[in-house]
């Protein structure tokens, strides 16, 4: 199986070593890895581009290919947070750089950051909700530069009331909207499996998202554990298995120099 979300020491909330994130793959078994840190360009949070460095991060997984490659396929990716005022940044910090995927995620709404809650304060969580699909909505209209959209239902790990206040027949609508114009510009989806660490019912998205987008024809699947330790990577992949070949797909998906390659779901 293939880990397409991991990060490492050059996102600045994991301390993993690229070299360690490799041999514990190979432990776990892993047929490939894909190691996806961030680049958040403008998050109000904290300033990326002091602890990311492409020569750096290239460097090292150069060297892990090397040392490993026989045993494990290594991929250059990228989780690049999208906002809607950076969109021409983002585009060109991809510019002139190599990457096998880039894993295009939100972490931010009207600059202000998901994580530390501030994008809830004084509106309900249906709201917030909205204003999410709304800021997708946006951001993929004006950026394509990107395989994948990282964890579509991410806002439930932050609710106030909890997951149960996003119920999905309410914005059903939008993420057909949403869905559709990924496939028609031929982008993918994830699996991350980082929702039960979440303490979250499921993985993201919720399985009504993934039978959407099976029943849209979407057929790219990407999965991955977003691990910034180690320890999870791999991390409830045999249920994702399942979970996929219960919604009839038959493949999931890899990707190296930005193009898809589907693997077979065995069993
Ligand atoms: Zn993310
Ligand atoms: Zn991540």
């Amino acid at each position: 199986m293939y880990d397409y979300h991991i990060h490492s020491n050059f996102s600045v909330d994991s301390n993993s070593e690229i070299q360690e994130i490799c041999k514990f793959a190979i432990e776990k078994r892993l047929r490939g890895i894909c190691i996806t840190d961030h680049i958040d360009i403008d998050n109000p949070e904290y300033n990326i581009e002091n602890i990311f460095s492409y020569e750096n991060y290239s460097k090292q997984i150069n060297e892990c290919k090397s040392k490993y490659g026989d045993i494990l396929e290594i991929y250059k990716g990228i989780e690049l947070g999208l906002q809607c005022h950076v969109l021409k940044q983002n585009e060109n910090f991809l510019d002139n750089k190599y990457f096998d995927f880039v894993l295009a995620s939100i972490h931010t709404v009207n600059k202000k950051e998901m994580y530390d809650l501030d994008y809830l304060k004084g509106i309900s969580d249906v709201e917030a909700i909205d204003l999410y699909f709304d800021n997708v909505i946006k951001c993929i209209a004006c950026f394509n530069n990107f395989d994948v959209l990282g964890h579509i239902d991410v806002f439930r790990r932050y609710l106030s009331q909890g997951e149960k206040s996003f119920i999905y027949k309410k914005h059903e609508e939008k993420l057909e909207y949403i869905l559709s114009s990924l496939i028609n510009i031929n982008k993918g989806i994830e699996i991350n499996t980082s929702g039960l660490r979440y303490n979250l019912s499921s993985f993201h998205p919720i399985s009504e998202i993934l039978k959407l987008y099976g029943n849209l024809n979407g057929e790219i699947i990407t999965i991955g554990s977003d691990s910034h330790s180690p320890h999870h990577l791999g991390y409830e992949f045999n249920k994702v298995m399942k979970l996929l070949k219960d919604y009839k797909f038959s493949y999931y998906t890899i990707f190296e120099s930005r193009k898809p390659r589907f693997i077979k779901i065995e069993g």
